[in-house]
């Protein structure tokens, strides 16, 4: 949810651009083989019906429409594209001459498509169960980024945002 964010400027999306795309894939720490540009377009044009639908769960569970205010039938395709990207997946075993019996999870042919599961997998576990509850979006100057409230006096998407809301408070109050 969080490839949107606003600042000054304006909102922003990484995933208008592949080079965008690519920052944002790099920031979350995630470990993808390097990617073609082509690859990394495709990957791309992917995530986003699946970004949009996870910000109408989003937009849902916390009750916030600053990006999309979601509706019964909004919600119903949103489900239905995280379902569509999740790729079924059952264990099998494995067999090799000297070697015991093992269980194996079959690798995906479609590289890309196996990428947009995990994130979608991600969304099942998120919105699947309780912890959407403790989904907030940063009321942090100029943010509205999504976090997860895991502790009880966290406030801020990041103690950055914490420390920007701090600033302007003792700046409004030290100005009159
Ligand atoms: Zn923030």
């Amino acid at each position: 949810m969080n490839t949107i964010w606003a600042d000054r400027a304006g909102p922003h999306d990484a995933l208008s651009t592949p080079s965008g795309t690519a920052e944002w894939l790099e920031a979350i720490g995630s470990r993808l083989p390097e990617l073609a540009p082509e690859d990394l377009d495709d990957l791309r044009r992917r995530l986003l019906p699946l970004r949009d639908a996870l910000l109408q769960l989003a937009a849902k569970a916390t009750d916030d429409t600053r990006w999309v205010t979601p509706d019964a039938s909004s919600v119903r395709r949103a489900v239905d594209e995280v379902n569509a990207a999740v790729i079924p997946r059952a264990p099998q075993l494995a067999w090799a001459a000297d070697h015991p019996v093992t269980e194996h999870l079959r690798a995906p042919s479609d590289p890309a498509a196996a990428v947009v599961s995990h994130f979608a997998e991600d969304a099942v576990a998120l919105f699947g169960t309780g912890e959407s509850s403790r989904l907030r979006v940063c009321d942090g100057p100029d943010c509205g980024l999504y976090f997860v409230k895991n502790h009880p006096r966290r406030e801020w998407c990041s103690p950055a945002c914490g420390n920007r809301v701090r600033a302007a408070r003792h700046y409004r109050r030290h100005r009159a």
